[in-house]
């Protein structure tokens, strides 16, 4: 048998968005998962998915560790960028964190896999108006998909793997 690929997957978000719900979906279709210990907010989980060996990197959303996101960025392959579609309040902040994300040097052309979570609640704003008011559709140099999700339910995130895994390069 191949050895599988590794890929380097960034999980970002602002903090509550859901990356660690995420994870844990992931991380529970198999059976052996490594966890290194966080230190300072961010963490590395090793999950199996689609052939790939995916070396998931989760850092802290909150607004103070957010400077030190870009530590992280050299050899990405995929960026997953986790969105609370319900948090109405935090959506233009949202909006704008993942433009200077897109805006990073060390990132360009990198695969955008936006997750549209918690599409369980009655507020959720739907995936086409957050793709809208992010502006992913003049996204030209990189691909990109909306993924709707409810991580809690763990509906939507193996479609989104799904995509990831086709659209890697
Ligand atoms: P993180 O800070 O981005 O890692 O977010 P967490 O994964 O810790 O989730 C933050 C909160 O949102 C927790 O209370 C989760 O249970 C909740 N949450 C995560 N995903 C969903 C979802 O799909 N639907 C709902 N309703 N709640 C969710």
């Amino acid at each position: 048998k191949q050895p599988s690929r590794e890929l380097r997957i960034l999980i970002l978000g602002l903090d509550n968005a859901g990356k660690t719900t995420v994870l844990r979906v992931l991380a529970s279709e198999q059976d052996e998962i490594k966890n290194t210990t966080p230190t300072q907010g961010f963490n590395v989980k090793s999950v199996h998915s689609q052939g790939f060996k995916l070396n998931i990197w989760d850092i802290g959303g909150q607004r103070t560790i957010r400077p030190y996101w870009k530590h992280y960025f050299e050899g990405t392959d995929v960026l997953i960028f986790v969105v609370d579609s319900a948090d109405m309040m935090r959506m233009d902040e949202t909006g704008e964190e993942l433009s200077e994300l897109l805006q990073e040097h060390k990132l360009a052309g990198v695969p955008l896999l936006v997750f549209a979570n918690k599409q369980d609640l009655d507020l959720a704003m739907p995936p086409d108006e957050i793709a809208e008011k992010f502006q992913l559709t003049s996204l030209t140099d990189r691909r990109w998909q909306i993924q709707p999700c409810s991580a809690l339910r763990g509906e939507g995130i193996q479609e989104g793997m799904d995509w990831m895994a086709k659209n890697v390069s």
